[in-house]
């Protein structure tokens, strides 16, 4: 699989959460864009005279929609983010891609582990299809930890807790740091998603962990990780900052 350079155009947007825009975008020379669950592309945005290179994680299950989905979250004096936000559907941008090797490896566990916070849950999401698909061939078992703030801010809920109920082997937990709902409902906790993770019973022979979004919480759950024993290789690391 090549990285290409593409013009995007979008199709369509709409507020998914209220900080988190999902855009819907075509590529203009109607190429489908080839690219393994997990990885990310790379938008080259136009910022006061400069090229901002801001990268998003595919979001798009594959099998449903053709067209490439983000979700942007809602940065305060972000410059991508004043870009993002103000897109109009037929607005074109420059786009490489797609990069990343945070995807799901030919190397089956006993268990996947998934934690992400806020749109670092967008590369679980364009995994579904594969996890189904391995869930149904193989022995294993899969849970995914969402941090967000709270209820309204559950990025794809329906989407993990759909996939939950049609596959035994998958397990979602949101953690909300801030607010819970009066009654929560069995997959929601409050707490970060490092907290529930510990309670796990992680076993370094049998667990992949795939960690994706705020670098503190990368930071955090890694150093756990390896103090629990841990080999790097089996801690997969997606951390969302920018350069420039
Ligand atoms: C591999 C990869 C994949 C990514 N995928 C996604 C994605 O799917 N969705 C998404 O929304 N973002 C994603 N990001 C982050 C994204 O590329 C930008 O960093 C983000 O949109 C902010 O850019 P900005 O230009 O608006 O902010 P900037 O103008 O660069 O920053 C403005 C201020 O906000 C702070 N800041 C920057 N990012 C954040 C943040 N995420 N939260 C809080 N404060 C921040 C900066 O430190 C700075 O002080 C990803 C990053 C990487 C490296």
């Amino acid at each position: 699989m090549s990285r290409e350079q593409f013009t995007l155009v979008l199709r369509s947007a709409r507020m998914v959460t209220p900080r988190v825009r999902e855009l819907s975008l075509v590529r203009e020379d109607s190429q489908p864009l080839e690219y393994v669950p997990g990885q990310f592309i790379t938008m080259h945005l136009p910022f006061d005279g400069q090229t901002l290179l801001r990268n998003y994680s595919i979001a798009t299950i594959p099998g449903g929609t053709e067209a490439i989905e983000i979700a942007a979250v809602r940065v305060e004096g972000g410059r991508a983010t004043r870009l993002l936000f103000e897109m109009l559907p037929g607005d074109r941008v420059e786009t490489t891609g797609p990069f990343g090797r945070f995807v799901l490896r030919d190397d089956p566990p006993a268990r996947y582990v998934l934690v992400g916070t806020g749109t670092g849950v967008t590369p679980y999401r364009a995994m579904l299809t594969e996890l189904g698909r391995r869930l149904a061939e193989r022995h294993f078992s899969a849970v995914l930890l969402l941090g967000v703030r709270g209820p309204d801010e559950l990025l794809y809920g329906q989407n993990f807790i759909d996939f939950a109920e049609q596959h035994p082997g998958f397990r979602f937990q949101a953690c909300y740091s801030r607010t819970m709902p009066e009654l929560p409902a069995p997959y929601e906790r409050k707490g970060y998603v490092q907290d529930t993770l510990v309670e796990l019973d992680l076993d370094p022979n049998m667990d992949i962990v795939y960690l994706c979004g705020n670098p503190n919480m990368i930071d955090t759950a890694a150093v756990t990780l390896r103090a629990a024993g841990f080999p790097t290789p089996n801690i997969r690391r997606e951390k969302y900052v920018s350069s420039n």
